[in-house]
């Protein structure tokens, strides 16, 4: 355990946002998409400003603030993009397994081997940024293939799992493109959270942004939540 390390950019805990309860949140340095709205533009290279910690160290720090995960929390991985250092979280979140302590990771789907995850994640959570494979590459940089891939397999083998949409105007506010795609699969485990756009990583760019006009208005927000639940897609707000 002692040689594995992890490259973390930012630290810190919160409530309920990224997994139940009270939480410590690990940042991971690095990602494999561009999404032309990202908010923490800092994270994407994987050489970018960060501290290295080995595991034990990770470990350690996690169970001195065993008394702090209080409402069902525990610890979070999240980017940057987590599996972008896939060996070393799958380490890291097995300790944390063995130690009793919740574990949960965001992440942007991409990874093929995420399903060898499974076991050592009590709550997942997963983007899926667009629908459509052309306008997913041309917005992220990246294909959907391995995100839809691992949708199917999340709905195949029944596992709970959250989806998260980032909904930008011009970008994917398409909600019945968004219902085909889910509705292709038995989705009867999963919750679906629509999160608006919002602009709080914009003054972080360093090279032109690019999203004009991206915020949606509530009634959109309202439709695509009503078209999810008339098609049976469970949405929750966290
Ligand atoms: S997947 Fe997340 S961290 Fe990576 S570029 Fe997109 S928004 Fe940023």
């Amino acid at each position: 355990m002692g040689r594995v390390t992890l490259k973390i950019y930012n630290k810190g805990f919160n409530y309920s946002q990224d997994g139940p309860g009270n939480r410590l949140v690990y940042h991971l340095q690095g990602c494999n998409f561009r999404c032309r709205w990202c908010s923490n533009p800092e994270s994407m290279e994987a050489s970018g400003e960060c501290r290295e910690y080995s595991v034990e160290e990770l470990l350690k720090e996690a169970q001195s603030c065993v008394p702090m995960f209080f409402d069902g929390g525990g610890v979070t991985l999240t980017g940057g993009e987590p599996t972008m250092q896939f060996d070393e979280i799958k380490e890291f979140l097995s300790f944390l397994r063995k130690s009793g302590i919740h574990t949960a990771i965001e992440n942007n789907g991409s990874h093929p081997r995420l399903r060898e995850l499974f076991d050592v994640i009590d709550f997942l959570i997963m983007d899926v940024k667009h629908f459509d494979e052309e306008q997913h590459r041309f917005w992220t940089g990246v294909s959907n293939k391995n995100t839809v891939e691992n949708l199917k397999i999340i709905c195949e083998t029944g596992r709970q799992a959250l989806i998260r949409i980032p909904l930008i105007n011009g970008v994917n506010n398409d909600a019945e493109g968004f219902v085909r795609l889910f509705n292709s699969f038995n989705c009867s485990g999963v919750y679906f959270e629509i999160l608006p756009y919002h602009e709080f990583g914009r003054d972080k760019w360093t090279v032109p942004y690019e999203i004009e006009n991206g915020f949606v208005e509530s009634r959109d927000i309202k439709n695509f939540e009503k078209l999810f639940r008339e098609n049976g897609l469970r949405i929750i707000k966290t």
